[in-house]
């Protein structure tokens, strides 16, 4: 293997060493994204904290509603016992339970108000809750995937370094040097050359010049500095 053909062949796995470890950040990252299920989560809890608060205030109610009926009941039983002969004091009592009664009609709409918002936010929770089964199924099931996917990229990964190295030990340390620099600076060390021009600048390459790369001799594009590798 020429020089420029390991070089060329170093800069692919480190091209592939880049992707892969990209690949690995994502899936880690995807790994550890449990947004949407916290969300849920959090939305499902503030729901059953109204729906607590809404049934406290059914009860509260219909505490209330007996109350007023257990009174009116109490006067009329004392208006119409006939214990009572003060007129003024009856005609008292007749207005009290008329206020009373006055009372119930919004009570009981209050009520029912109440009843049915408790059911609205029931039927919510419910759905939330069936929601938040289905996303956790999906999280356990992504889980699944990405760990595989997980532990292949690595296995990849292991053996792309292992390869990448074992090759590097190969290239002398000069060639490695200059190829390191231009990876830094250019981005891309090596370009192809072909139909006798520069992959990199697609400058024409001097006949002298293609032919020393092609014959193994690191040799760099006089306009873009890349290495000229020939197949
Ligand atoms: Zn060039």
């Amino acid at each position: 293997m020429s020089l420029a053909e390991q070089l060329y062949k170093l800069q692919q796995f480190d091209l592939e060493l880049q992707r892969s470890r990209q690949e690995l950040n994502d899936v880690e990252t995807r790994l550890s994204d449990d947004r949407a299920l916290v969300d849920a989560e959090s939305r499902l809890a503030a729901q059953r904290e109204q729906l607590e608060d809404t049934r406290k205030k059914q009860k509260n109610a219909e505490w209330e509603l007996e109350d007023l009926q257990e009174k009116v009941k109490r006067i009329s039983s004392k208006l119409y016992s006939g214990t009572t002969k003060d007129s003024k004091e009856l005609v008292n009592l007749e207005k009290e339970v008329k206020g009373l009664k006055n009372q119930i009609g919004p009570k009981e709409d209050a009520l029912l108000g109440l009843m049915s918002q408790v059911e609205e936010i029931e039927a919510k929770v419910k759905t939330a809750g069936e929601e938040i089964e289905q996303l956790k199924r999906e999280w356990k099931q992504r889980q699944e995937t990405l760990g595989q996917r997980k532990s292949e990229v690595e296995t990849l990964l292991a053996k792309l370094e292992d390869d990448r190295n074992r090759l590097r030990q190969q290239i002398e340390p000069g060639a490695l040097n200059t190829y390191e620099r231009l990876r830094l600076t250019r981005g891309q060390a090596v370009v192809k050359v072909e139909r006798g021009k520069c992959q990199g600048c697609h400058i024409t390459v001097p006949t002298s010049q293609w032919q020393k790369a092609k014959a193994g001799d690191l040799i760099q594009c006089t306009s873009c500095s890349k290495i000229l590798y020939l197949e």
